[in-house]
């Protein structure tokens, strides 16, 4: 069970974002559960109730996992439209505790914005995450180190639009997982990151760390090419 006030602003983003979580007691309780299950369902992503590749998460085995399956490079834009549209930055994520940010560790967010259809299946991840490790854990593991989601830019080499072009992608820990470093030099490349990585492909996203040994930082709703 998850008790602290960290969980209690989390269950304060829920009543924000219009769902009942009941008492704000810093508790994981059936009633935060379902305002989660409500929340993950809301967007009208895809939806499955069982994950492709399951992993154990007691706190929340019995929520659905919100996934979104990744299209690929060449469907972004029929999947999610306009790069850099209305869409990529209509979805809010409410954390299940606060992100520090990577190039300002000093300052925190509990959301962040990403693709409207993408908010169920990146709450899912970072609230199973969260759930699985503990906080103090995430932390110690540097996985509350948010590299930013939304960002209208070219791909760091090339034109190409980057899949944050499309709110469709997220960064953790850049400093530790540079972007030419492979998994002999990235952090996120150790073993005890095996179940994160699961959290994140069985909720459909893909990473390019694990995909193609790069980028290891980056994780985002759009197949490996
Ligand atoms: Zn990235």
């Amino acid at each position: 069970m998850m008790r602290s006030t960290r969980m209690r602003d989390y269950q304060s983003a829920l009543v924000g974002l219009g769902y009942d979580p009941g008492a704000l007691d810093g508790t994981w309780g059936p009633k935060t559960a379902a305002a989660t299950r409500a929340l993950l369902a809301a967007a009208g992503a895809p939806y499955t109730s069982t994950p492709a590749d399951p992993v154990k998460v007691p706190a929340t085995a019995a929520a659905p996992v919100a996934r979104f399956d990744s299209p690929a490079y060449s469907d972004m834009e029929r999947t999610f439209g306009p790069a850099g549209g209305p869409d990529c930055t209509a979805g809010k994520v409410a954390l299940p505790m606060p992100l520090r940010l990577a190039w300002e560790p000093a300052k925190t967010v509990t959301s962040f914005r990403c693709h409207r259809l993408l908010a169920p299946a990146f709450t899912s991840i970072f609230v199973e995450a969260v759930a699985h490790y503990g906080e103090a854990r995430f932390r110690q593991m540097r996985l509350d180190l948010f590299g930013g989601c939304f960002a209208d830019r070219p791909m760091r080499s090339g034109t190409r639009k980057s899949t944050h072009a499309w709110g469709a992608a997220v960064d953790v820990d850049p400093e530790r997982n540079q972007l030419s470093w492979g998994r002999d030099r990235a952090s996120l490349a150790a073993p005890e990151y095996e179940v994160w990585w699961k959290l994140v492909e069985a909720h459909g996203a893909v990473s390019l760390g694990r995909a193609e040994d790069r980028d290891w930082m980056h994780f985002q709703f759009c197949r490996a090419k």
